[in-house]
């Protein structure tokens, strides 16, 4: 490495985050100096097609000008103003009643925050004011579920269900925070159990687990309609089916968080209505504005909107708020964004591509490395196995994972490990073409981590 080189500057001042920082420290960083579509170019003039929109989040791709003017304008009009104190800026205002439009029903209220994790901190906040406004007090426990992820904040953090945030950190914090099973019938199905009775035991999980704790203590189980962080782990059939009545009928607030999820992902404009989830709260960002700008926003129910009404007229004031929450220049680039999405039919767009997406995913199953492929919209995950008549796993330290991730990466694929299942989630704008090209790019992974392995 070139002494004053960007990437010397890399290693001796950056701390990277969610990275392993020993390897980093051997091998340097990947730096990405621009984007075009779905591609990004890296300093070294490396181009790899980015298979997973950055942090599932860049929807319109790497060069979309609308946004960029779209933001340019609004700072040259009001570069900043705020939320606090009866005051407020047009951007905010529009970007919120359109949210409100689109929302799932019973969602017309609209709190806007910098990041998934400070939206989702704010939902664990709300529902304890909510609770406590009510008049229950001791209704404060929060579920999440094992390899669940909602955010990096002290709450957030302790709400996901990822050991590897939570340990010497001190969390989770408290005693407020449980964790029911990962929902991945693949990986945690019984022999001989059917995809409805595995939805069926996880449902049985919650139950015993509220009959445990006691209903009154608990104030919301959290869940992302796909998971994520978790591996792209689509529910089981059935399965939101089956856990909401059980958190109606005691008087649990189910938090869709749709931080991935939001604005098509799924091939709905919302996971929650691909999954028949119907959300007291709902957390999105990401795709709000396409990642140009950090925004995100929770938008709550009218019972929950009265308990902040209520708790103003107690305290004086509603006690919560960002400097940037809401910030113009990130709505102005969301509102284009909604924009952009409604006038290209990006939801049309995923849908037709999907099959490709899937289909071509779906069609490396006969590898020797592939154990499972499971995905909807152009979000899926593929789970590496050892042995695929018995589904046995890699030893954890073999890092079979991050093997496919670094091959992948050198036949100029970006995609994501989590452990041994790869995640994909692409630009929302990727055609059926660029699809048979990463389909392929991720195939020649493949094929260079088995051929080291074997
Ligand atoms: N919730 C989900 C489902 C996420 O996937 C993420 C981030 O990937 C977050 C919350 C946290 O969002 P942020 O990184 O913007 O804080």
């Amino acid at each position: 490495m070139r002494p004053n080189s960007l990437h010397a500057a890399d290693l001796a001042h950056l701390v990277h985050q969610q990275t392993d920082l020993g390897a980093h420290e051997q091998e340097g960083a990947i730096l990405i100096a621009s984007g075009n579509g779905v591609r990004v170019t890296d300093t070294e003039g490396r181009e790899y097609i980015e298979a997973m929109a950055g942090l599932w989040c860049a929807s319109l791709g790497f060069s979309e000008r609308r946004l960029a003017e779209a933001a340019y304008k609004q700072m040259l009009a009001l570069p900043y103003y705020h939320t606090f104190f009866q005051k407020g800026h047009e951007p905010s205002v529009r970007l919120a009643e359109k949210l409100a439009a689109i929302a799932p029903e019973g969602l017309g209220h609209v709190l806007f925050q910098c990041s998934g994790s400070e939206a989702n901190d704010a939902a664990i906040k709300l529902i304890w004011y909510y609770n406590n406004i009510r008049g229950k007090p001791q209704k404060k426990k929060l579920i999440g579920r094992v390899r669940g992820y909602h955010g990096n904040t002290v709450a957030t953090a302790s709400l996901s269900g990822q050991p590897h945030m939570q340990a010497d950190f001190d969390l989770p914090l408290g005693d407020r925070f449980f964790h029911i099973s990962n929902p991945n019938y693949y990986r945690f199905g019984q022999e001989g159990e059917t995809e409805e009775q595995f939805s069926a035991r996880m449902a049985e999980e919650l139950e015993a687990l509220i009959e445990r704790e006691g209903a009154d203590t608990i104030a919301a189980l959290f869940a992302e309609p796909v998971q994520g962080g978790g591996g792209a782990i689509t529910p089981p059939r059935g399965y939101f089916d089956l856990i909401q009545p059980i958190l109606k009928r005691h008087d649990i607030l189910l938090v869709a968080d749709e931080v991935i999820c939001g604005f098509g992902r799924t091939g709905n404009l919302w996971g929650s209505e691909t999954y028949g989830m119907r959300p007291d709260m709902l957390v999105c960002a990401k795709q709000l504005t396409a990642s140009y700008q950090p925004l995100s926003a929770l938008l709550i129910s009218d019972p929950i909107h009265a308990a902040l009404m209520a708790g103003s007229r107690k305290h004086g004031s509603f006690g919560h708020g960002f400097t940037y929450g809401g910030h113009p220049v990130a709505c102005a680039v969301g509102l284009e964004t909604l924009a952009i999405y409604e006038e290209r039919d990006i939801l049309g767009h995923v849908r037709a591509v999907s099959p490709a997406f899937l289909e071509g995913l779906e069609a490396l199953r006969d590898h020797p490395l592939v154990g499972d492929v499971r995905g909807v919209g152009l979000i899926a995950g593929v789970e590496l196995v050892a042995d695929k008549a018995t589904k046995a796993p890699f030893p954890p330290a073999a890092k079979v994972g991050l093997l496919v991730q670094e091959r992948c990466q050198a036949a100029g694929l970006i995609v994501r490990a989590i452990g041994d299942r790869i995640a994909f989630t692409p630009p929302l704008i990727i055609t059926a073409e660029e699809i048979r090209e990463m389909c392929g790019r991720f195939k020649a992974g493949l094929d260079a981590a088995w051929a080291e392995l074997e």
